[in-house]
């Protein structure tokens, strides 16, 4: 007689897996043009720099580099990500830095260092799917804050803070996932005095700011005087450098700060040694702004070319965002139409993209749907939306 085990957590089976998994699954297939997952253009990775900083760092010093180290991160790359922060107008100490594996860590360390089970957590509405997944692991309740194409509305911002008492705000000010949007400076002053005024912390996620090929660039939140001692500011190489490394770092106030490197202690010890230290010398040796900047040129010409296509691709009455930067389009569908139910036609032709769906907290617009322009060249994006306009119409 073999006994029953006991039940998993609660929580893993509460928190469900993306409905769309199934579906993209399909669009792993060489043939299909995939405007769906948020891969960085991989035929773009520096890889030959990247791969010397490697074997420079193995060379020299191989026990250094392959052996355990400190959890708050290697120095030298705390250092290199400092002076790029205080050079973009955020006087950062290395001090301040805790490096993690991929900022998808630090949203799960400060899920553990600060939400208890029922805590409010504010989001944008869409937002990222994954850290909405991980605010519902720590047991958070998630209420969306109401905004428009410009982002979140700083005034129902203040009113749900004020009813609901909120631990967190989590925002993606800059170039946000999924929609592309970008949160002007005069509102982000406006949520740093909300945060100032009724005391909430701010989580400002910023994978994306770098990747900005037109227009000015707009102030962090976290460099508001207001919100200064209030705001965790998320970075990572990922969009910039190779996501495969799993390197992100956060920049928060110390005692904030000191429970997410216990929390770290717990997860993983550290990020791996040997490629925080191939970065940080990639960031000595190497010149990432001359990088970047043959990426953003790249991806300006692919998000022209999936905008001058889109109009014939979607249905009439579809409507759609030009974003400065970034990865993404959002685009909805005219009214009644399903995305989702849309992606498996699409699918049956060879391209693919996201529904919107998945990224609302609460009743989702089933008409939305996310365009990752940077994957594909702009012919495969044309032949893609070539494919789009067969499916869709
Ligand atoms: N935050 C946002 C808004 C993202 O879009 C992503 C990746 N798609 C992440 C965090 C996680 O990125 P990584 O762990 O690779 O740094």
């Amino acid at each position: 007689m073999r006994a029953a085990l006991p039940d998993l957590a609660a929580r893993a089976a509460s928190v469900a897996g993306s409905p769309v998994r199934d579906i993209l699954a399909l669009t792993a297939r060489p043939e299909v043009i995939s405007f769906a997952g948020g891969l960085p253009a991989a035929e773009l990775f520096d890889a030959e720099p990247i791969r010397e900083a490697f074997a420079r760092v193995l060379t020299e010093a191989p026990r250094r580099a392959l052996q355990y180290s400190t959890t708050e991160g290697d120095p030298g790359l705390r250092a290199a990500t400092a002076g790029r922060l205080t050079a973009r107008g955020l006087p950062t100490d290395p001090d301040e830095l805790l490096v993690t594996s991929g900022s998808q860590q630090a949203l799960t360390l400060l899920a553990t260092a600060l939400l208890e089970p029922g805590d409010v957590v504010l989001v944008e509405n869409p937002t990222y799917l994954a850290a909405l997944q991980c605010f519902s692991f720590a047991g958070a309740r998630i209420v969306p804050v109401p905004g428009d194409e410009d982002g979140l509305d700083p005034a129902a911002l203040d009113a749900l803070v004020e009813r609901e008492r909120p631990k967190l705000l989590y925002t993606i000010p800059t170039f946000q996932n999924p929609t592309g949007r970008t949160l002007p400076a005069e509102r982000r002053r406006a949520v740093a005095e909300v945060a100032e005024r009724r005391g909430l912390w701010i989580v400002e996620d910023d994978p994306y700011g770098e990747l900005r090929f037109e227009g000015e660039p707009v102030p962090w939140i976290a460099s508001r005087p207001e919100a200064a001692d209030r705001t965790v500011l998320l970075g990572s190489f990922s969009k910039i450098m190779a996501p495969g490394l799993r390197l992100g770092w956060l920049r928060a106030p110390a005692a904030l700060r000191r429970a997410c490197v216990i929390a770290k202690q717990a997860a993983d010890l550290h990020s791996t040694t040997v490629d925080q230290m191939a970065a940080a010398r990639y960031l000595t040796d190497s010149d990432l702004d001359a990088h970047l900047a043959r990426v953003r040129d790249a991806y300006r010409e692919r998000r022209d070319a999936l905008l001058a296509g889109l109009g014939e691709a979607l249905p009439e009455g579809s409507r759609w965002n030009r974003p400065d930067g970034g990865m993404f389009i959002w685009a909805s569908l005219p009214e009644g139409c399903d995305a989702t139910e849309r992606l498996r036609v699409a699918v049956e032709h060879d391209v693919a993209y996201v529904p919107g769906a998945p990224f609302f907290a609460g009743e989702p617009d089933r008409a939305t749907m996310r365009l990752t322009f940077v994957t594909h060249t702009p012919e495969e994006i044309a032949e893609g939306l070539r494919r789009l306009a067969k499916a869709l119409h």
